[in-house]
Order: structure tokens, then C-alpha cells, then sequence
């Protein structure tokens, strides 16, 4: 039997004592490792890295939780080669898509790590300017953060076993809030392997980072009033957690990153020889292609003008005809496998559903696979569809309510920019919608219109041509989540991620106690 990897809570490494969920090469499809977390005794591990981790990271201040982080980073970066081969056979993803996830958590990290040294040797945060509550100034209120007094659960979706891990743990432990990491059970492995070398090098304090791999049973049960669980994966999911009496009814803070039918946009103004016509063409094809299209930013619908809906779908399935699908060791292939065998059932029948209100613009199945057997691979080529008329845009409904995870997109031509709009709308909220457009009045004034149903939205520009960071690319810097479908929620953003791990009160007093809660003038400690 393949080894079983132990989870680790409770400052132990401990094996579940089930026979195990077996995690399989999605391109091979051998055997690698089983998951497990029967009989562990989830109390202990929560209470454990409620009370040994909050407090001993509480303890410390922003800037050395921020030293903390940049050990971390260390740690991690030694064993990049590791990570690379696991995540080959785990998730049958090419160099360059398992370095979006692997080097991406990394620099994720490596970001907050920045960022928490300029936050100083405080332990708390002012939070905004104080404010004179009579008409004499010496009463005074000033709102402050400190680290909530709980645990994180971060729990995570199977598309990003590294970032996922990194962009949620970074801002909580330099919050100073201990985290407890349930990855998805098909690519548990990376996650696992990570918190192991992060422990085993003794560069966090007791309590601080726990992982349990397996079944989620029991997880949320487990989770008090000042605990946050932060959770990324699918709508059906996040509605189990929402309605969990741990939110309902002890008041447990949640953010949930959901999934969402991002667009992509070319301007009304742009024509077919433009530079912002070749510049969505290549994007698209590069985010129905990158990781096999599962990122939950991928674009899933592009709107063009009507005019060019022929060859819009033209020069994308130039680009798709050339993506070598197959077999991630052969360094010919561009475009590697979905995870598993389930995902490919579900891009599958997602696909069928699509097809219903959708023409085939480009089918890559016709071409062979590089070294890989279509009977025992996930290797799914890309699809483009499309509707051919602005009419059948408004019609196709399952196009804009229908997230097929995987190398697929809708071409849909619009009439005019209010048109366009309307369109992007029914996604109903997503993460990220792009604008390829030369006019920067037009795309500043659309991308404000876009911006109450979207997280992101990203401005491409020829002046950025080779500079923008990437339609479905999650950097630190900018806010990640959506409002609606989406999930409604809000990760990193800098400074911003903070907040969530964080209370945020307000300090009602003389002005003197406000200056003195100023740590250059009074350090105060709240471990
Ligand atoms: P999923 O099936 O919802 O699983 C997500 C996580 O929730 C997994 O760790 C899963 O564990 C766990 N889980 C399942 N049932 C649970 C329960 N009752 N209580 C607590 N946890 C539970 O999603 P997925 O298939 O892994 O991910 C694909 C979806 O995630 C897509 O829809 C995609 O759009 C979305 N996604 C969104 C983002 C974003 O940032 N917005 C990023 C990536 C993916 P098991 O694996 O053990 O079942």
C-alpha cells in the first residue's frame, strides 16, 4: 500500500486511523500517497492552536511575525524542486502551471513578510485618525485592531494546493493568528509536504501552523466565537459552511471565495487589426489553457463586438490549434491534465450543457495527446464555443450561470457597450473581468461601470502590453474575491487581507490615553 502522510495537530504528527483516501497521478494514473483523518482528535488540535499558537504569535510583534514569515519563505525555497515533482504527479501540470501555484505562494509569502516590517514592533494597529466625541477635545475616540483571540480554519480548493496555503496563512499568522490548513483532499500532498518542512525547521511557535488531510467531517464544529474560517471552493460547498451553526449561531466570521463566470472585454471602438484585438486573443487563449483552465479567474466568456465575432473566433482557435495537450514530463507539452477523473466527468458534462446554446468554434480533441493514453489520462484539450448572434448571447443562459472548470470558454458578440454590459452582469459577480481597449477615457469609465460586480478588473492597454500581470494572475498587491456568485468575499489587497484577522475596536478616552496607546511613546503589549 502506498505511505500514508500524517497530519499534524496538536503539536504531533498523527495518522489518521481510517485506510485512507488514495491520491492518484491524473496523467499516469498510478497510485501515489493516501490521506487520511479518521479518529483525530480535531478538540485537542483546535484548543491547542487556539491557546499555545494565538498566544505565543500574539506575543510577538508585526515585525517579528514579518521575520517569521521571510523563515518560512526559506524554508520553502530549498525545497522548490520537491514541490515541482509533486506537483507533476499530483496534479499533471506543466513547469510554468505549477510554478503559478508554487512560486506564486511564495512570492505571496514573501509579499506579507515586506509588508509586516513596515507595520513596526507594534502588536495592535490604528485604526484610522482619533475623533473628538464633545465639543471639548480631550475626550477622544480612536478605533485600533488586534489579532482575534482564535483560530483560522483555512480550507482550501484542489487547484491551488501552494497558493491557496500561502495567500491565506501569510496575512493570518502575521496577523498573529494561529491556522489549521484542510487542503482538498485530491492534491492534499503539496500542502501536506509544505507544512512538514515549515515544521520540521522549527521556524514557527508551537500551535502556530497544524494540517489535517482528508475528510472535512467534524472540522467546522470545532470552530468558537473569535475563530475565522476562510474558505475557497465551490458554491455548493460555501453554502454547507455559511449555514453551519459555527456562523449561524456562534457568530464565526467566514470569507468564502467561490466560483465565478469571469469576462473578458474588447472595447466597441477596437477593430480586427488593432492592438487590442491581438491582445485579448492571446490572453484568452492563454487563460483557457493555463493550468487547464482551472483557476477560478480564468476567463469563461469573451464579449466582443458583432462585427468581429468571426474573427475573434478565428484567431483564438489559431492560438488553441497550437496548445500540445498531454503528458507534463515531455517538454513539447504546453497544456497538461485535469486532476482527475471526476473533474473530467464534470468538464465533460459542463461542456454537454454548454453545447445545448452554443456552437463548437474550435475542438482540440481531434488532435492526438503527447504521451499520454486517452484511456487512462485526464487530458481534456480546449473548447471554444460561441453564440453567433448578439440575440443568442441574451438567450444562452446556461453560458452565464454555468462554471465549466476546465480549457473551455463562450465567444459572445454584443451589440453596444450597454449591451456588453448588460451581458457581463448576468455572471451575476466574479472575480475578475479584463478590458482590451486603446481610448484610456473609454476603459477607465468601463471599468468603473464593471466595478461594483467584480473584485478586479483589469485594464490591458498596448502602453502595457508587456507589463500587465495577467487576467486570472492573483497578486498580493490587489484585492482578490467577488462580490455575489462569486462569494462575496475578500482576500489579500495588501494591508487589507489583515482585517479579517483582526477585531477592530473602538477606544473611547482622554487624549492623553489615546497618545499613549502610540508604542513610541508607551509600548503597549496585548498577549
Ligand atoms: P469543493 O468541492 O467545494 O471543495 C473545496 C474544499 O472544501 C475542499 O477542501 C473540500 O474537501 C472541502 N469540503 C467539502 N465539503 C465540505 C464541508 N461539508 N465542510 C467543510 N469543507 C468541505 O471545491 P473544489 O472542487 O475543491 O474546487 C473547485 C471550485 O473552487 C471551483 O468552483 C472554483 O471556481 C472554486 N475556486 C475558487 C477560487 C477563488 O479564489 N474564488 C479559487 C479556486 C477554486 P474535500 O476535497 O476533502 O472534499
Amino acid at each position: 500500500m502506498n505511505e500514508l502522510l500524517p497530519n499534524y495537530i496538536a503539536g504531533r504528527w498523527q495518522h489518521g486511523s481510517g485506510a485512507g483516501t488514495t491520491l492518484v497521478d491524473p496523467v499516469l494514473g498510478h497510485d501515489l500517497v493516501r490521506v487520511d483523518a479518521t479518529g483525530l482528535d480535531l478538540h485537542a488540535a483546535f484548543t491547542h492552536a487556539r491557546e499555545n499558537g494565538g498566544a505565543a504569535l500574539r506575543a510577538m510583534s508585526y515585525r517579528e511575525r514579518a521575520a517569521m514569515l521571510a523563515a518560512v519563505g526559506q524554508v520553502l525555497q530549498a525545497q522548490r524542486e520537491a514541490y515541482h515533482q509533486i506537483a507533476v504527479a499530483n496534479s499533471g501540470t506543466v513547469k510554468a502551471d505549477s510554478a503559478i501555484d508554487i512560486e506564486g505562494g511564495l512570492y505571496t509569502l514573501a509579499h506579507y513578510a515586506k509588508l509586516g516590517e513596515t507595520l513596526g514592533d507594534r502588536r495592535f494597529l490604528l485604526d484610522g485618525e482619533p475623533a473628538r466625541l464633545a465639543k471639548d477635545p480631550l475626550f477622544q475616540s480612536q478605533h485600533v485592531q488586534v489579532p482575534t483571540r482564535g483560530v483560522a480554519l483555512l480550507i482550501n480548493a484542489f487547484n491551488f494546493p501552494s497558493w491557496g496555503l500561502w495567500e491565506k496563512a501569510a496575512p493570518a499568522l502575521l496577523s498573529g493568528v494561529p491556522v489549521i490548513v484542510k487542503p482538498a483532499t485530491a492534491t492534499a500532498w503539496l500542502t501536506q509536504r509544505m507544512v512538514q518542512d515549515v515544521v520540521n525547521a522549527g521556524v514557527l511557535p508551537a500551535g502556530a501552523l497544524s494540517v489535517i488531510c482528508g475528510s472535512s467531517a467534524g472540522l467546522m464544529d470545532q470552530l468558537q466565537p473569535f475563530d475565522v474560517v476562510s474558505f475557497t471552493g465551490s458554491a455548493e460547498t460555501a453554502a454547507l459552511i455559511r449555514s453551519h451553526a459555527a456562523v449561524v449561531q456562534r457568530s464565526v466570521r467566514v470569507n468564502v471565495e467561490a466560483d465565478s463566470l469571469n469576462s473578458a472585454l474588447l472595447l466597441p471602438s477596437e477593430a480586427a487589426d488593432s492592438e487590442a484585438f491581438g491582445l485579448l486573443v492571446k490572453e484568452v487563449a492563454r487563460e483557457m489553457t493555463q493550468k487547464s483552465g482551472q483557476k477560478c479567474t480564468a476567463i469563461r466568456r469573451i464579449f466582443v463586438p458583432e462585427a468581429l465575432y468571426a474573427a475573434a473566433a478565428d484567431a483564438i482557435a489559431a492560438r488553441l490549434a497550437k496548445t500540445s495537450v498531454g503528458n507534463p514530463r515531455n517538454e513539447t507539452v504546453r497544456m497538461g491534465a485535469l486532476v482527475n477523473r471526476a473533474q473530467l466527468d464534470s468538464v465533460r458534462e459542463g461542456l454537454s450543457t454548454l453545447k445545448t446554446q452554443a456552437e463548437v468554434l474550435f475542438d482540440g480533441s481531434g488532435l492526438p495527446l503527447v504521451d499520454a493514453d486517452p484511456a487512462v489520462s485526464c487530458c481534456l484539450p480546449p473548447t471554444l464555443l460561441g453564440c453567433r448572434n448578439p440575440a443568442g448571447a441574451d438567450s444562452a443562459d446556461r453560458v452565464h450561470d454555468t462554471e465549466v472548470f476546465g480549457p473551455v470558454a463562450t465567444l459572445l458578440p454584443y451589440r453596444d457597450a450597454a449591451h456588453a454590459l448588460t451581458l457581463i452582469r448576468r455572471g451575476q459577480g466574479s472575480l475578475v473581468a479584463s478590458l482590451y481597449g486603446s481610448d484610456a477615457q473609454a476603459l477607465a469609465a468601463t471599468a468603473i461601470d464593471l466595478a461594483d460586480s467584480h473584485g478586479r478588473v483589469h485594464v490591458v492597454s498596448p502602453d502595457v502590453a508587456a507589463l500587465h500581470s495577467g487576467h486570472g494572475n492573483v497578486m498580493p498587491q490587489s484585492l482578490h474575491g467577488g462580490p455575489g456568485r462569486a462569494g462575496g468575499g475578500e482576500e489579500l489587497g495588501g494591508p487589507r487581507a489583515l482585517n479579517f484577522y483582526h477585531r477592530r475596536v473602538a477606544l473611547q478616552a482622554s487624549s492623553a490615553v489615546i497618545a499613549a496607546l502610540n508604542p513610541a511613546v508607551a509600548p503597549v503589549a496585548n498577549a
